[in-house]
């Protein structure tokens, strides 16, 4: 559906496919590359052979971004205006959706470059990149503001804070202490029990707390034994601009952008295999299907919003639907052997259009 359209029917919800390159080592393995990108016609076609017979499928996007596109390019084009509605007033949410390594985290946070004299690697991601825009923009403006961050991660439906204390971390499993917990306020908001919020004045403070909760998101992977790419993680900045309209009144503008690295596509598809296996899959699904199914409803406007059937969506549910903008960077590999996921990928994101 053109944008357009998309306005008329009040649909805030923006689908945007990215294709990674072939690997080093896929490309040494000589592995067949089956996606084609058209980023003009905003289509990816995928070639499939059944019985002898080549099948193409072609997929329409919002945006299409192909294997050589660079992360500024992305940026510029899909997440830019985002910010602007950020500051304008509005709750936005970018999500990036895909199977395990096929650069979810390439395209939010980055590929891992270090910065030189104060510069941007070329491959720091959206997060970096939204954050340097926002107090870019507020400073212009010599804007009244302060701004928070949150950063958490959801895994099996359980929160954990990334923020928190390091001690925290050893007690993850010590049933005495109070976990952290998703309460409802009875006025239909929900907020998070014992989150840690930290106060933020420069893009620095930002890019340190980054880093700090990435590391504990690798530290509690290794404690817990478990894989980043089953959990979820909600990195979130809230944004207060004091105003004075024309009469001269106070006016404070409040603004949230979530920027979402989904757990792997893949549990999606493998469990409705393998049914009643471990809990694990299950909950994890329970959120990324939860996510289709709402996603689906906003775009319908099929009146019931399940926002109540996950943590993911409960956690979100002031930021999806309504006076919001929300965005989903599907992310797919070119490699043949990727090709029955990358489907299942390009079926659930087309369907959120
Ligand atoms: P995911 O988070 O979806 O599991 P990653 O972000 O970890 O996947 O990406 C897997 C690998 O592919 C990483 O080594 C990453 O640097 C690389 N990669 C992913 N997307 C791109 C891209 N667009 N350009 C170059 N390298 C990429
Ligand atoms: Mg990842």
């Amino acid at each position: 559906s053109s944008s357009k359209h998309d306005k008329e029917r009040g649909v805030n919800v923006q689908v945007i496919l990215r294709c990674r390159p072939l690997s080093e080592e896929e490309i040494r393995l000589n592995t067949p590359a089956v996606i084609t990108c058209t980023e003009s016609r905003r289509e990816v076609c995928a070639v499939q052979n059944i019985a002898n017979k080549q099948i193409d499928r072609t997929f329409a996007f919002d945006k299409v971004f192909g294997p050589t596109s660079q992360q500024k390019d992305l940026y510029d084009k899909a997440v830019s205006p985002i910010v602007h509605e950020v500051l304008d007033g509005y709750n936005c949410t970018i999500f990036a959706y895909g199977q395990t390594g096929t650069g979810k985290t390439y395209t939010m946070e980055g590929g891992g470059k270090k910065a030189k004299n104060g510069e941007f690697p070329s491959d720091a991601g959206v997060i970096p990149r939204s954050v340097r825009q926002i107090f870019d923009i507020l400073e212009a403006q010599s804007a009244d503001y302060s701004m928070k961050v949150t950063f958490l991660e959801l895994y099996n439906e359980e929160i954990t804070d990334l923020l928190a204390q390091e001690e925290c971390l050893k007690f993850v499993d010590d049933k005495s202490k109070k976990p952290i917990a998703l309460m409802d306020d009875g006025k239909g908001c929900v907020f998070v029990r014992g989150l840690e919020e930290e106060i933020v004045s420069t893009a620095d403070e930002i890019y340190k707390i980054l880093e700090k909760g990435s590391a504990k998101r690798r530290t509690a992977e290794t404690l817990l034994n478990k894989q980043s790419s089953r959990s979820h993680s909600i990195f979130s900045i809230t944004i207060h601009i004091k105003e004075c309209t024309p009469e001269g009144e106070e006016m404070i503008k409040c603004g949230k952008l979530n920027l979402v690295d989904l757990a792997g596509s893949e549990n999606i598809s493998r469990s409705g295999a393998r049914e009643g296996r471990a809990r694990e899959a299950g909950e994890i699904n329970k959120s990324l299907l939860t996510l289709g199914r709402v996603i689906n409803a906003l775009v319908d406007h099929s009146g019931h919003v399940p926002y109540r059937d996950s943590k993911l969506t409960r956690l979100l549910r002031d930021s999806l639907g309504g006076k919001t903008k929300t965005c989903i960077i599907a992310t797919v590999s070119p490699s043949i052997h990727c090709l029955e996921e990358t489907l299942s990928t390009l079926d659930y994101a087309h369907r959120a259009k």
